[in-house]
């Protein structure tokens, strides 16, 4: 629990990812800082990753400064091996984060910010915030929602294929959780859907260097011009695996589109058609965990928040990182590293406020 009245220069959201990278480089740095996690314990939102969703098949799990990824058992759950790496770091690293505290709202406080929790009031010069997504589940407005008689969950609900035995399933959304969900779902369905808004984007061949630049190029430039993110995944297309091709094969992973309308038994797609259904699905993504900063007013008329860098335009005292182009683990460890060496620079050289 935070005393109330602390003070620090740089207050850092979130101990994920992108938390844990800013605490290693701050740590480093003539800085004080403060590390705040909602969570009881390490692990960001690998935490709550389903049980299925093993080592073997994430996207891949980069690496925190300092140090390499873990040689985990490719059968064993990211749930359980993200965790303790994470656990691990920050023993090795003395990285003294403080949970569980949640911050509920930060303001503006004379020449710095004020961040209240359920532990106290903190006041620091300089914020990084961290706080990921997964806290905000995204789920389209489709008209009917409200009558459908089944069930409704997303992917952050979601636990193992157990629950979908027998049901005739509908899985909404064209980005990498769809196909993974799909793929465990279909064999124990009593009828299995795939709907997307656009037709899916499969890609052929690896994902090098070059294509991981334009994606993550193409989040930047959104967020420069304060547009809300797309998560980079969504831009990188799905991978076309011998396991995605089965299920092409197999008539798994083909796609239909996005139904218009949801009725108590059902949805209703463009062409008129009626697909009965008793659980709808919704891998349809995240929207960034930003609440707690809405006093500061940071978005603009884009809907989204005008970035340079991993600052704030407007701001620059703040910075979000594991947001929009840093919105995976190799992002949000980079951007850990040049907010920290961003603020350094600003708070040394209080004259640049000016600029
Ligand atoms: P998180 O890991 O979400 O950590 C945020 C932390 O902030 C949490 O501990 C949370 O409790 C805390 N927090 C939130 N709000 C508050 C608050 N108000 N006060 C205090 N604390 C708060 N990326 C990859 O590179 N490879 C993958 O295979 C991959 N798979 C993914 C699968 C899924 C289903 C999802 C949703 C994402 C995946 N990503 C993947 C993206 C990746 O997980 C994240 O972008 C990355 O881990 C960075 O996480 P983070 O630190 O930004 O957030």
């Amino acid at each position: 629990m935070t005393a109330e009245g602390t003070s620090t220069d740089v207050l850092v959201i979130g101990a994920g990812q992108a938390g844990l990278s800013s605490a290693y480089h701050l740590s480093r740095s003539p800085l004080r800082h403060l590390v705040l996690d909602a969570e009881p314990a390490p692990g960001g939102a690998w935490q709550h990753r389903w049980p299925s969703l093993v080592m073997g098949t994430v996207n891949g799990i980069r690496e925190l400064p300092g140090t390499t990824p873990p040689h985990a058992d490719p059968a064993e759950q990211a749930r359980i091996a993200v965790p303790r790496w994470f656990a691990d770091y920050e023993r090795q690293f003395d990285l003294r984060v403080e949970r569980p505290v949640r911050v509920l709202r930060v303001e503006h406080d004379g020449d710095g910010l004020a961040a209240t929790t359920d532990g106290g009031t903190v006041r620091a010069r300089a914020l990084i915030n961290a706080t990921g997504t997964w806290t905000r589940p995204y789920v389209p407005f489709v008209p009917g929602a409200a009558e459908f008689a089944g069930r409704q969950l997303h992917t952050h609900d979601y636990r193992g294929p157990g629950e979908f035995v027998g049901k005739r399933v509908v899985v909404i959304g064209g980005g990498i959780s769809a196909v993974q969900l799909l793929l465990e779902i279909a064999p124990v369905a009593a009828a299995h859907t795939w709907v997307t808004r656009r037709p899916p984007e499969w890609r052929e061949g690896p994902f090098d260097e070059a294509a991981g630049r334009a994606a993550v190029a193409m989040v930047e430039e959104r967020v420069r011009l304060g547009l809300p993110p797309r998560s980079v995944v969504s831009v990188t297309g799905l991978p076309v695996t011998d396991i995605t091709r089965a299920g092409i094969d197999a008539g798994i992973l083909v796609a239909r589109p996005m139904f218009t309308r949801i009725v108590p038994d059902g949805v209703m797609l463009p062409d008129g058609s009626f697909v009965a259904a008793d659980i709808l699905l919704w891998c349809t993504g995240f929207r960034p965990a930003l609440d707690h900063l809405a006093p500061l007013r940071l978005r603009g008329p884009g809907g989204g928040i005008v970035m340079d860098g991993t600052a704030v335009a407007a701001d620059p005292r703040i910075h979000l990182v594991g947001y929009g182009p840093s919105a995976s683990t190799i992002g949000a460890n980079r951007a850990g590293r040049a907010a920290v060496r961003d603020l350094t620079r600003w708070l040394a050289h209080p004259e640049d406020r000016a600029a």
